[in-house]
């Protein structure tokens, strides 16, 4: 892969020495132009799972603040794109914040509604000319070479492609880039490790918008003068289909896509029209057709098949020796960690818990046992922030003693030391096991959301990232998955993901950790590696509770149990007790005795 780049970057910088045509020149021009806006999109969509239709808007923006500034005050075009630069993150953020904590549709629906509505600004200002817009925009000065012609810009443009792929591959390998590779499937696994995801958004939606303004930039001084045209709903369109053709979730995507589209609609502007025999953007319906036979035939988009022909290396290496991470102080063998208080939960009418109480403490298996539909993994997204309680107060022990948790986020609850798996198996199918472990560390990493963004992508994060992949390989060692640190997760049999996710819930250094039915749907062998797992575990002196439908795992594994009915205790005790109570014999057998 790295000498692919090199074999690129060769390509690059020797078409425009050579005798290439003009022509070629101006289609590279193009195909840089949009790349840049599509690695943006590839970000945003493909890495981060939020579609937006108005990243041309955000080229607009680029463009007509600096054709404004030089052709109105004849400034430099430098400070044309330093300006142009702040507008569009402020625009962005505004949007942001407004669209991104909305969930569903409404973002698609938010970038389509400022997409249209920046076109008609654009074209309805008499300052920025209407629907004429501006001319007479001066080149751009760089290192006393005036980049007057094409070929001149050429290197600009493609430096800045250059500069951009570099930047998203470290960021997508890095503390911050694992945290937005998770925001994909609705954020509840991300939010669980720690992870800020509505701020997440937000902060790729603004770069996905800087590059599409430094792209609008370029443009203004390459083209000398803009319209409203280029930054229409359609060009934001024909951005996600770039993406989408070149393959959304790659960095190499991005190009691809730009090529092949930019390459396709140069040519077909000049057949259909004479094959037809009239004038027309014919080549918007070809673009259609193409993209529903390509979702149904290639997804992922064109770029997984030219890169079989490449050797991949994983992204993240984990180091042999690392300085080890800070750990929490445990409470003494025997306090409470964990104190559930009458604590009540109500669906509109149904009552999933009730008024449950129960404690567990520290260096114990405990046992949330009951039925299907007996409230346990409600009582479970209770503990964990996922759901608020209707009532009463939920208690976890941290250096100042037992402190109420009911009412804090998901990702404050686990910064104190709560770490938790999934009854259904939340990981990243195509990241590599030790990525997927290194993100259950991304508290433990030394920066805040933004410093790691600039200091990951400046590659100024190597401590930090030899830290948390050798936590990553220690805790995978820890759970016996030690030899499948490089393997995509999504390979894994089950039995494994489950262990996976337990790696992955030791990286945030828990007092506690909770389980929802770790056991189901495992194999006896299974069963019986994660049963020796939990044991080695609690004698290491952690405290678990260990939610399960499955008696039989529990009866050998747990200190205490609970059971629970209908959202009701039935009993509690030792387990060899439990057994023998009636109330539990009738629940899981259902009377027939
Ligand atoms: P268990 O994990 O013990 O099988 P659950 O906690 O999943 O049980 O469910 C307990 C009850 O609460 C069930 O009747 C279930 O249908 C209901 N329930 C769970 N989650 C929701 C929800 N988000 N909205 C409405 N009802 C829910
Ligand atoms: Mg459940």
């Amino acid at each position: 892969m790295r000498k692919f780049f090199l074999f690129f970057i060769v390509v690059v910088a020797l078409l425009p020495i050579l005798p290439t045509p003009e022509f070629w020149i101006t289609l590279a021009n193009y195909i840089g132009l949009s790349a840049i806006v599509v690695l943006g999109v590839v970000l945003l969509t493909g890495v981060g799972g939020m579609i937006s239709f108005g990243q041309a808007a955000f080229v607009g923006l680029g463009a007509y603040a600096t054709a404004y500034l030089t052709t109105q005050f004849g400034l430099s075009p430098w400070i044309g794109l330093l300006v142009g630069l702040l507008i569009t993150a402020a625009a962005a953020l505004a949007l942001g914040l407004i669209t991104m904590r909305l969930s569903g549709h409404y973002l698609p629906l938010g970038t389509i509604a400022w997409g249209l509505s920046l076109y008609f600004l654009f074209g309805n200002l008499e300052f920025l000319g209407k629907y004429d817009g501006l001319n007479g925009i001066p080149s751009i000065k760089l290192l006393g070479i005036t980049l007057d012609s094409g070929r001149e810009i050429y290197f600009l443009i493609w430096l800045v492609v250059i500069l951009a792929i570099v930047a998203l591959q470290n960021l997508l390998n890095s503390r911050p880039g694992r945290a937005i590779r998770a925001l994909k499937g609705g954020g509840l696994m991300a939010e669980a490790m720690g992870v800020n995801t509505a701020r997440m958004k937000i902060v790729i939606f603004v770069i996905a918008a800087l590059l599409a303004c430094i792209s609008g930039w370029l443009y203004a001084h390459l083209q000398r003068a803009v319209n409203p045209t280029p930054f229409g709903l359609n060009a934001g369109i024909e951005y996600l289909f770039m993406a989408v053709v070149g393959g959304v979730g790659y960095v190499w995507g991005a190009i691809l896509g730009a090529t092949l589209l930019t390459l396709l609609k140069d040519q077909l502007q000049s057949i259909l029209p004479a094959l037809l025999g009239s004038n027309g953007n014919f080549e918007v319906i070809v673009f259609g057709i193409m993209m529903v036979l390509l979702l149904q035939r290639a997804s992922d988009g064109l770029w997984p098949y030219l890169r079989q022909w490449f050797p991949q290396k994983p992204l993240a290496l984990a180091p042999d020796v690392a300085v080890a991470l800070a750990r929490r102080s445990r409470p003494a063998s025997g306090t409470v960690v964990l104190e559930v208080d009458r604590v009540r939960k109500e669906f509109g009418g149904l009552l999933a818990v009730n008024d449950l109480v129960f404690d567990v403490c520290a260096g114990e298996i405990m046992g949330l046992i009951g039925p299907n539909g007996a409230g346990k993994s409600t009582m479970f997204n209770l503990v964990t922030g996922v759901l608020p309680v209707t009532r009463g107060e939920i208690r976890f022990r941290d250096t100042h003693g037992l402190q109420r948790i009911d009412g804090l986020p998901a990702r404050q609850i686990v910064k104190r030391g709560i770490g938790r798996t999934f009854q259904h198996v939340h990981l990243l199918a195509d990241m590599s096991v030790l990525e997927n472990v290194a993100l259950g560390a991304h508290l433990r990493g030394t920066h805040g959301d933004l410093a790691g963004i600039f200091t990951s992508i400046l590659r100024l994060n190597k401590t930090e990232e030899q830290t948390l992949l050798f936590e990553a390989k220690v805790q995978l060692e820890r759970v016996g998955l030690g030899a499948l640190l490089y393997e995509p997760a999504g390979s894994l049999a089950l039995g494994q993901q489950r262990l996976l996710e337990i790696a992955r819930a030791l990286c945030c250094d828990p007092t506690l950790l909770l389980l929802d039915e770790p056991a189901a749907g495992l194999r006896y062998q299974e069963k019986q590696a994660l049963a020796e797992l939990l044991r080695k575990l609690k004698a290491e002196g952690m405290s678990i509770l260990l939610v399960e439908h499955d008696m039989d795992f529990v009866m050998n594994l747990t200190d205490r149990l609970v059971v629970m009915e209908f959202g009701t205790r039935i009993a509690a005790g030792l387990p060899a007790e439990v057994q023998q109570n009636p109330a539990v014999v009738e629940a899981y057998l259902g009377g027939i005795d």
